[in-house]
């Protein structure tokens, strides 16, 4: 899983940069720290398999890793127990691959944790996919999750 950069992310990366600067730097920079943020992104890479085979792509099934359904449910935990410490009202969740759709069962799984545990935050999805995957059987549970509109 890999978090996108907004403010939680570059809270944490200030942080991690305040020790290496000077006091003067900090005292210019600490104010940012405490600007309120309500929103935040994860974004699960599923696996690094594609069913396409782009030349200029860098995934595909040479790297024909998937997340394990341990390593989601991790995931979810941490992004929630993040979300409600910091006050977060709004989560987006990014699918990403490799093509995400190849781990359509996790990614369906995933969807269905975030929507049933999200209690008052409001929980948005995105997906980057190929689109060559997808069946109306399939566009209809994704479209049922709000993955797809
Ligand atoms: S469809 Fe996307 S993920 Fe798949 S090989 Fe092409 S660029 Fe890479």
């Amino acid at each position: 899983m890999e978090f996108t950069l907004n403010p939680c992310t570059f809270k944490y990366f200030l942080t991690k940069q305040l020790h290496k600067f000077n006091v003067e730097i900090n005292i210019k920079l600490l104010p940012l720290c405490l600007v309120p943020y309500t929103k935040l992104s994860a974004t699960f890479h599923l696996t690094h398999q594609c069913n396409l085979r782009c030349t200029y792509c860098y995934t595909g099934e040479k790297l024909n890793i998937p997340m394990s359904k341990a390593t989601a449910d991790k995931g979810i935990d941490f992004v929630f127990a993040e979300a409600r410490k910091n006050g977060i009202e709004k989560l987006l969740i990014m699918f990403f691959g490799g093509e995400p759709l190849i781990e359509k069962d996790l990614l369906l799984h995933i969807a269905d944790r975030f929507i049933r545990e999200k209690g008052d935050i409001e929980v948005n999805f995105q997906m980057s996919t190929n689109g060559t995957l997808l069946r109306p059987d399939l566009l209809d549970e994704l479209l049922r999750r709000r993955i797809c509109r």
